[in-house]
């Protein structure tokens, strides 16, 4: 079944937001990295301190990069609206099902297929 142009719009308005959400989160992430905190160049850091630093930092780019791959999947969800391939699964080329895009709008393979 292929998708109705209400189903589609809905679904991309959903991306948008994810989108838009998706970038607010990594804008605070970037500002909340302890690397680009100014403050930390007094150079009174206790070794702990730096310890901590060190930990929030690795978790910090963990986060980083677990948003930057959710943004790139929502965008290339994005781009195959605009080429018209949105809803098609990008390894058996088989229609997703409308449920899953509900749910998960950003997905680009069928449940079969589901990484
Ligand atoms: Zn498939």
């Amino acid at each position: 079944m292929k998708l109705s142009q209400e189903s589609l719009a809905e679904l991309k308005n959903k991306l948008q937001t994810k989108k838009l959400a998706l970038s607010e989160e990594l804008k605070l992430l970037n500002g909340e990295d302890t690397y680009h905190d100014l403050s930390r160049a007094d150079g009174n850091s206790e070794d702990a301190d730096e310890a901590y630093e060190d930990l929030a930092h690795e978790e910090t780019q963990i986060k980083l990069h677990d948003l930057q791959k959710s943004l790139f999947q929502v965008d290339k969800a994005l781009n195959l609206m605009e080429t018209g391939s949105y809803g098609l699964c990008e390894i058996c080329s088989g229609v997703i099902d409308q449920a899953r895009l509900e749910v998960y709008p950003e997905a680009t393979t069928c449940f079969e297929h589901a990484i």
